[in-house]
């Protein structure tokens, strides 16, 4: 995968990953890395859910297609799938990646994703009494949905269709 030259847009990907708990890894190309928080109960369209989004070590941009199992014994043993991915800018900074950077340095970020299952606006909050903990939630916008359960309708990897088997 490319990593980002001028002009264009950053990549965003979602991996769900069946580790010793079932998570969402929701990761930002940012600065050059994918910047990345662990979504326990993955992400919501409804914009009142507020998704605990723990941060977790960046990785490199070559990761963002990974799909597959890493092996017992590695850290995070378990299947992952290409939940979702595509391209994402600032909301208030289109294409600055500078202002984007600021942004998630003062622990605020409005994020604009466009990809196959989430699109539109959301909102990352670092939270204050918790250092690495983040709340992730769907801004109220043509996009959000109160009803629907993305995560149960869409389950499968955008990239190869494969799934991850309930345990
Ligand atoms: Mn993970």
């Amino acid at each position: 995968m490319n990593s980002q030259t001028e002009g264009e847009k950053p990549i965003f990907v979602i991996q769900k990953h069946d580790a010793s708990q079932l998570h969402y890894d929701f990761r930002l190309e940012l600065n050059g890395t994918l910047t990345s928080w662990a979504v326990p109960k993955g992400p919501s369209l409804d914009p009142k859910e507020r998704r605990l989004a723990i941060q977790v070590a960046d990785h490199p941009i070559c990761y963002a297609d990974f799909e597959g199992t890493i092996t017992e014994g590695n850290y995070g043993a378990g299947e992952v799938i290409v939940w979702d991915t595509g391209t994402y800018t600032g909301l208030k900074e289109y294409r600055n990646t500078k202002k984007i950077m600021d942004a998630y340095q003062q622990g605020h970020m409005e994020v604009w994703l466009t990809g196959y299952k989430l699109h539109g606006g959301f909102a990352l909050s670092h939270m204050q009494q918790k250092r690495g903990h983040w709340l992730l939630i769907k801004m109220n916008d043509a996009y959000a949905n109160r009803e629907r359960d993305i995560l149960a309708d869409a389950p499968n990897s955008v990239l190869t269709n494969r799934t991850i088997a309930h345990r």
